[in-house]
């Protein structure tokens, strides 16, 4: 269930979340924060609120880390606090702009005059407010599918340990050795975030189309060299979306407002029956592990 809707929905990907994190981090890294104000607990605080607050509370925070598409505020003395953007999750600054953070239909529910001027809703989960002057900072969530908890220093969550290397860092070698007598497609093998965390569908598909391997080929079968060019692939893409500031999905907004770009360059991805760009073979679509699944017959082997 839980899949599908995300799938169907497009929820904010590696990309658009370390484009949340690079935007963020100036307004948040070096801050104390003197309070934070939450809605009610629910499923979305794996940490109670009010447990929560008294973690946080008077504590700096020391740098703004990103582990697959979960952004990690270090804070003073080590401990960790975590946030998931869900689906519809939004993290920024209050002000002017900030408003513009928000997607194109919260963007239409607001009055005019409210545009200028972000009020805590309810859907505002967190509101920090920090020593001294600079902005407030909000994470807003409409659906409500994002998390939020903190991990003491020194210890570690069910939710990160789970994690493999995040997918920016991934090696030819790594993804090598994971593949080995592994009898699941390759697809599904890039998807598993317990090898890769932060790897989407429409990277797993844009990597293998670079690469020119079939999304169905058995994970063993894949030579190092072609894991080399998936690797390859699958930096780049990432790399790209993250400098156009992420993929331009449904509902997500740049932290600056601009809509991003990606989805003009994307040669797989969504493009079931149209020409491949390379050969013009028309792009086919099949399903693999319940995900769609895009590639050229020709190009890919
Ligand atoms: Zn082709």
């Amino acid at each position: 269930m839980r899949r599908g809707m995300a799938s169907r929905c497009n929820v904010p990907e590696l990309p658009e979340v370390e484009v949340t994190r690079r935007r963020i981090a100036p307004y948040l890294v070096g801050r104390r924060i003197s309070s934070l104000h939450t809605t009610a607990d629910s499923y979305f605080f794996l940490t109670p609120p009010k447990r929560l607050r008294g973690c946080v509370e008077g504590q700096r925070v020391q740098h703004l880390d990103r582990l697959g598409k979960y952004l990690i505020a270090v804070l003073e003395g080590d401990g960790r606090l975590v946030i998931h953007l869900g689906m519809t999750g939004q993290l920024f600054a209050a002000g002017a702009a900030s408003v513009r953070l928000l997607s194109a239909t919260a963007r239409a529910s607001l009055a005019p005059d409210e545009q200028a001027d972000f009020q805590p809703d309810d859907h505002t989960h967190l509101h920090f407010v920090f020593d001294g002057d600079g902005p407030d900072i909000y994470l807003r969530d409409v659906r409500k599918f994002g998390k939020v908890l903190f991990v003491p220093a020194g210890q570690n969550h069910p939710r990160l340990e789970k994690l493999g290397v995040d997918a920016l860092a991934v090696t030819p070698e790594l993804l090598f050795s994971a593949t080995r007598k592994r009898i699941v497609p390759i697809k599904s093998l890039l998807l598993d975030q317990s090898i890769l965390a932060g790897v989407g569908n429409i990277y797993a598909d844009e990597s293998l189309f670079l690469a020119g391997v079939r999304p169905a080929r058995r994970a063993s079968r894949v030579t190092r060299r072609e894991c080399a060019r998936i690797a390859d692939g699958l930096c780049r893409v990432l790399g790209r979306s993250i400098e156009t500031g992420g993929s331009s999905i449904s509902d997500y907004v740049a932290p600056d407002g601009q809509d991003g770009s990606y989805q003009d360059e994307r040669r797989v991805y969504a493009r079931s029956g149209e020409p491949c760009r390379v050969c013009g073979t028309p792009i086919r679509k099949i399903v693999i592990g319940q995900r769609g699944t895009h590639f050229c017959r020709t190009c890919q082997r």
